[in-house]
């Protein structure tokens, strides 16, 4: 189920400007910002305004969201300076590929370069 709040998520609230975040860019249905500890000199999260627990669940929802997220990816990626360069788009899904924050967030990472496969 969609939920426009869910009370205890951390992303649900800095979507809803709850808890301050480096907001990068705004879409109708995406907020992209800075992660707190970046792990590149561009590491912005995107995530979907509506609460789905992580990728999966987004893909399950199947109503464009996930191509909105994938559009936010890159328009972050070029204001970033990161698109001819290269960058990556990395979902967390589930805790066994280390999620942490269940509400379903993009990882975009450039700036450096990406080792593969990633660890
Ligand atoms: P995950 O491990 O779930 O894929 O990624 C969660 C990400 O959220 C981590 O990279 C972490 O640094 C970031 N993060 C956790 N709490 C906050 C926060 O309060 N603000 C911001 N901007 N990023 C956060
Ligand atoms: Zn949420």
């Amino acid at each position: 189920a969609t939920l426009s709040l869910v009370t205890d998520c951390l992303f649900c609230k800095i979507a809803a400007k709850e808890i301050p975040a480096e907001i990068v860019l705004e879409t109708a249905r995406a907020l992209a910002f800075r992660d707190i500890n970046p792990q590149a000199p561009t590491h912005v999260l995107v995530i979907s305004k509506s609460h789905h627990a992580n990728a999966a669940a987004l893909a399950e929802a199947d109503d464009g969201l996930a191509d909105d997220l994938l559009k936010a990816c890159h328009a972050v990626a070029v204001q970033e300076g990161v698109a001819e360069t290269g960058y990556r788009v990395v979902f967390n899904t589930g805790p066994g590929a280390g999620q942490t924050v269940f509400h379903v967030h993009a990882h975009v990472l450039g700036g450096r370069s990406l080792q593969w496969p990633p660890g």
